[in-house]
């Protein structure tokens, strides 16, 4: 079976790619490596082309014989999203519509799609299910809601089987450390304390200490990467198996405040370092955390890196290990 990654030169595609050739699958890559890294697509074919592009498409499935397409090229950044809608309605919505023509176009099934927890706003009550009410607060969430909603019409109209991941804080590397996070630039919370840690950032920015959690900053859930990637495996296993598709919340369900990251990762790296209180950032929800029962119960998706140290150790091995190495190379020139 070939399957189609799409985005898999990014963080959470790249690991995605190592999962499915250890799976035996034969995996293929496209990416126009924008946000992703050539490097980081360590098995199976790669393709550097746009997903965006019709002509591509259609030559990447003349050429194939793809039976799964998995999305990740997305773009993430909340604030990014508020400030250029037009590039996450363009990218995240009309360009995945422009993949999912071309798998009608020749007869390619399954969809796995990466969706996020930015779909549900601000939440009424949490943990949040999957039948929490679907708010957006912000044009990326718009983004990857419209999506789901063009899934759930294809599945009716066209007989396209999806299966919709509802990400909360995905984080960690890859245990072996031949992958992890490489934003640039890095916004979210754990790689930017270990940065802190390494001596790569001068601080860590606490942004807001007056929300309504325990310490008073915000509460996320942070899941480890592969856990995240193993259940998109599942997810792919039940829809081929039930020929209907399907929306899972996928995360620890265990809350951790930004305090509590930052104490955890002290703890990790033996390491001290500077903590600056800053404003709150706009668009955070106070506390963000998954119902994971659907994916547990239907999948039987059993996360293993279940408590934050285990997340923030692959983290740091991947801080110390790569990227340090890689900043210090630049600045040898
Ligand atoms: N955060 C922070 N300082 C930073 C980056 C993030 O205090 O330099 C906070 C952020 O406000 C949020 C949490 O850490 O409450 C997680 O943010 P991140 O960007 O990692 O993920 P998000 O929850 O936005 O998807």
């Amino acid at each position: 079976m070939s399957i189609l990654v799409v985005g898999g030169a990014g963080y959470i595609g790249s690991h995605m790619v190592k999962l499915l050739a250890g799976s035996g699958a034969d995996v293929i890559t496209l990416d126009n490596l924008s946000r992703g890294y050539r490097d980081a697509v360590k098995y199976g074919e790669f393709i550097q082309g746009d997903l965006g592009d019709p002509a591509v498409l259609d030559d990447v499935f003349i050429n194939n014989q793809i039976e799964v397409v998995m999305h990740f090229a997305a773009f993430i950044e909340v604030g990014e999203s508020v400030t250029y809608p037009a590039r996450y309605y363009h990218n995240n919505f009309t360009n995945t519509q422009t993949l999912l023509d071309a798998m009608l176009r020749h007869d390619v099934g399954y969809f796995i799609f990466s969706s996020t927890a930015a779909i549900f706003g601000e939440p009424d009550y949490t943990p949040i299910d999957e039948k929490h009410r679907k708010l957006p607060i912000n044009p990326y969430g718009h983004s990857k809601l419209m999506v789901e909603q063009l899934l759930s019409d294809y599945d009716k109209a066209y007989g396209l089987r999806s299966a919709c991941l509802r990400y909360f804080n995905a984080a960690g590397a890859d245990p072996d450390g031949d992958l992890g996070e490489r934003h640039d630039p890095e916004t979210h919370l754990i790689p930017l304390v270990l940065q802190a840690a390494s001596g790569r950032r001068e601080d860590i920015k606490v942004f807001g200490n007056d929300y309504p959690t325990d310490d008073g900053t915000c509460v996320r859930d942070y899941i480890h990467i592969n856990d995240l990637c193993d259940a998109h495996l599942l997810a792919l296993e039940r829809i081929q198996k039930t020929d209907s598709s399907a929306q899972y919340n996928l995360g620890n369900g265990k809350g951790f405040s930004v305090k509590q990251v930052i104490d955890a990762a002290r703890e990790v790296t033996g390491k001290d370092f500077k903590v600056t209180q800053d404003e709150r950032r706009p668009g955070d929800p106070a506390v963000l955390v998954a119902d994971a029962k659907l994916a547990k119960k239907e999948l039987g998706w059993r996360p293993e890196y279940a408590d934050l140290e285990s997340i923030i150790e692959t983290a740091w091995n991947w801080e110390i290990n790569f990227l340090c190495k890689k900043s210090s190379d630049k600045e040898q020139g």
